[in-house]
């Protein structure tokens, strides 16, 4: 049986193990917490930091691929495996440029990509002077892990620069100018060993306090717009090296145009709803991208399919009610990730509904999370 190993074990990490064991695979994990949601569902788990280099190279010892799950998977480990003849992917060199946000949108622009105006911040009067440039509001980011949005702040005045400083202390930081999107997009690609390249069709990602909060699946925009969509993302994969899913996030603006937010070179909160929306689910795309299989169908199993994330609201044990209410709703799949607590804003499970029309879909979406505590 061949093995794949996975440096970092989330939810994401899980799901990748799903789609891997459907397939055949015997999944190995390393992750720093015992029995987190991938090591559930994993053959084996090896605990230790994804940052540390011995634990990643014990990893890729005993399987055939390695894939990560995660951008501060350490590069430079997975460099020296790639150097050794491990097959690894994507190619980690590209972890370098995408992890510093403030590097990928610097690359993708030297790529001709479009990208909100960015520059280097160290100090408050260098942030003052990017709000004369770029003009109010505008972000101040944190350049590194920054998931979630934890690594913003809106700057809506030259009064809010300190407070943004004290919530990113510690960090290195950008500046971004504010793009007034109408609506964030985001588009999944795939890309096999032999070159074959998939797209999943353009969502629609709803973000609340800078999360993602709900996927719309096809974006409700004008089909010239999902296709200049998915073909940014399909001419913006081909700048990364290496094989395997790639999510592309989007603003679309009032002119119609699109402007690259993200790039993450894995799998992706905006194509969750792709286990039941889609005929191959963004996990098991990535699992046969990185172990050679052609990849699969794309298309939609339904017109419409509406993911709503569920995210934590306390602090304390995990203590899961109102699933059995779940079942009237028809069309509707809980995932729940086996996080063992729950904390404000964490990610802890989603729902996603298909059906056939799209303000049906959205409102049991809405009442299936609502029914649902964690
Ligand atoms: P990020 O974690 O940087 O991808 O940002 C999270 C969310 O913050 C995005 O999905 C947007 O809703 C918002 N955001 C980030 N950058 C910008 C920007 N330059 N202009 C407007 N909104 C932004």
């Amino acid at each position: 049986m061949q093995k794949i190993g996975i440096i970092g074990g989330g939810q994401l990490g899980r799901m990748l193990v799903e789609a891997a064991k459907n397939l055949g695979f015997y999944t190995v994990v390393l992750d720093p917490t015992p029995n987190g949601p991938a090591a559930q569902v994993a053959d084996k788990e090896i605990i230790g930091d994804f940052k540390d280099a011995s634990k990643i190279k014990e990893v890729a010892d005993q399987v055939d691929f390695v894939t990560f799950e995660i951008e501060s998977a350490n590069a430079d480990a997975l460099n020296d495996l790639v150097g050794e003849g491990k097959d690894i992917n994507p190619h980690p060199k590209i972890l370098e440029t995408i992890k510093d946000k403030y590097l990928q949108k610097k690359f993708l622009e030297k790529n001709g990509i479009p990208v909100a105006d960015s520059v280097e911040v160290s100090d408050e009067e260098e942030i003052k002077k990017a709000g004369t440039v770029f003009g109010y509001p505008f972000l101040l980011k944190a350049r590194k892990d920054a998931y979630d949005g934890r690594g913003n702040a809106l700057i809506k005045n030259e009064i809010d620069i300190k407070d943004g400083i004290v919530k990113l202390k510690d960090r290195t930081l950008y500046v971004e100018k504010f793009v007034p999107f109408v609506k964030e997009l985001a588009v999944v690609v795939g890309r096999s060993k032999n070159g074959e390249v998939k797209v999943f069709p353009a969502v629609e990602t709803i973000h609340k306090n800078n999360i993602c909060h709900i996927v719309i699946s096809p974006a409700p925009v004008k089909k010239d717009i999902t296709q200049k969509a998915e073909e940014l993302a399909t001419k913006i994969i081909a700048d990364f090296k290496g094989v395997g899913v790639f999510a592309v996030e989007m603003f679309l603006t009032e002119k119609n145009e699109l402007v690259i937010n993200e790039i993450a070179p894995r799998v992706h909160n905006s194509g969750h709803h792709t286990i039941e929306g889609n005929k191959t689910s963004q996990f098991e795309q990535h699992i046969r991208a990185i172990t050679g299989m052609p990849l699969g169908d794309t298309g939609h199993t339904a017109p419409f399919s509406v993911m709503i994330n569920i995210l934590g609201e306390r602090s304390g044990e995990v203590k899961l009610e109102g699933e059995e209410k779940l079942n009237e709703i028809k069309g509707a799949t809980m995932h729940i990730y086996g996080k063992s607590e729950t904390r404000p804003e964490r990610k802890m499970g989603h729902i996603t509904v298909v059906g056939d029309d799209l303000i049906e879909v959205l409102e049991k979406a809405r009442l299936a999370r609502s029914i649902i505590s964690i």
